[in-house]
């Protein structure tokens, strides 16, 4: 069995384990804008909803996790900017004008007239919530003014789970998904307003954003009582889902548990740069962090030599992409002395190494990870 599909079939155990020994029978109510019944739940009606999102074989679970992601990847280059769906989200009212609509593709709005591309762009389903591959998952959510819960402060919102079992149910597995894989669970937030092209035409047009799942935890610490809560989601830009994205497909593609970056700010990068620590007060600080950590050497021809024991002059920046390399293959350039290209080594492993890779001769991936990257120094200590 597939590493990816083991690991999606022991979070639906234990998802499940929780579901029975957590949730309570009881009235769960939902808030809407207008005065509801709450939500009945019993034994019955739970094992029916856990049914709807675990049923049939488990690897198609898994399938469907996948496809979510796809079908999310290939509608990402229609979303508008962060800013423009605020701007479209700011207007209250279900009516474009001529000047918004100017103003919010100024904004960086993508304007898209319905179409069937894909259920997204299509009002035939009025659900707010729209789902993915058998209705497993979350693909989207509509937004429409007026809503009672109308705030998108600092580009985040709550969305009110259906009124329905499977509905509350479904938000609470995409937050254990988020939570446990550690990749945030990304969907659609949608906005469609009506648009006049002629006095006879009335077309909907549809401003998309990503938004991701946040602060799943909290619903999961105490999930006897969260049911019903709703959801929080930021919206985020698309570079970010594409790094969501990219992280999903390494986890399908290695069988070692891989460590993942987060992307170093840009002004802490340049600061430091090889240029400015190879010997400089800057590295220095840096070798002394190394040496107070007990941090050894990644390169095996010196046998791993603890820093502690060399003076700094013996201790220098390697790069894992070599600058040789660089040269010949110039799109390395730009990363060549970024502080997650260089670590620390003791000069002699340094050098055996000429213009090799270091796990060709010397340090293995493993190794330097061990010891870890000057970015994964400037993570620890800087950010
Ligand atoms: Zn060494």
């Amino acid at each position: 069995m597939n590493l990816f599909v083991g690991k999606i079939n022991s979070l639906i155990k234990e998802f499940s384990n929780k579901v029975e020994t957590e949730i309570k029978e009881g009235e769960y109510p939902v808030a809407t804008p207008k005065a509801s019944e709450p939500v009945i739940v019993n034994n019955k009606n739970l094992k029916k909803a856990s049914k709807i999102l675990f049923s049939s074989d488990k690897s198609q679970i898994s399938d469907d996790i996948i496809l979510h992601f796809n079908e999310l990847e290939k509608l990402i280059p229609f979303s508008s900017t962060p800013k423009a769906f605020h701007s479209a989200w700011e207007l209250r009212t279900n009516n474009l004008n001529k000047f918004a609509a100017d103003r919010l593709a100024n904004e960086g709005a993508q304007l898209i007239p319905q179409n069937k591309i894909s259920n997204i762009f299509g009002i035939r389903d009025q659900q707010g919530v729209m789902l993915g591959p058998n209705k497993r998952l979350i693909m989207g959510v509509r937004h429409s003014a007026g809503n009672y819960d109308d705030e998108l402060d600092d580009l985040r919102f709550t969305y009110q789970p259906p009124r329905t079992v499977p509905g509350m149910l479904r938000y609470r597995w995409c937050e254990f998904l988020s939570k446990n894989l550690e990749i945030p669970f990304t969907m659609l937030a949608v906005i469609w307003l009506w648009y006049s092209i002629d006095v006879k035409t009335k077309i909907p047009i549809f401003i998309i954003s990503p938004a991701q799942i946040i602060n799943s935890e909290k619903n999961l610490r105490d999930f006897g009582k969260s049911l019903n809560s709703p959801l929080e989601l930021q919206i985020v830009n698309r570079a970010e889902v594409y790094k969501s994205i990219h992280r999903f497909e390494s986890m399908q593609d290695t069988l070692a548990e891989i460590r993942f970056r987060s992307d170093l700010d840009v002004r802490l990068a340049e600061e430091w740069s090889f240029e400015e620590i190879h010997s400089s007060k800057k590295g220095k600080e840096i070798k002394k962090w190394f040496k107070d950590n007990d941090k050894k050497c990644p390169g095996s021809k010196c046998g791993h030599i603890q820093f502690d024991e060399i003076s700094d002059s013996e201790i220098g920046f390697g790069h894992i992409i070599p600058q040789d390399w660089a040269i010949t293959f110039p799109h390395y350039q730009t990363i060549l002395h970024h502080p997650d290209n260089l670590y620390l080594t003791c000069n002699k492993c340094n050098s055996s190494l000429g213009s090799s890779f270091p796990n060709k001769t010397n340090s293995s991936q493993e190794d330097i990870e061990k010891s870890g990257t000057i970015g994964d120094w400037l993570r620890r200590t800087k950010t």
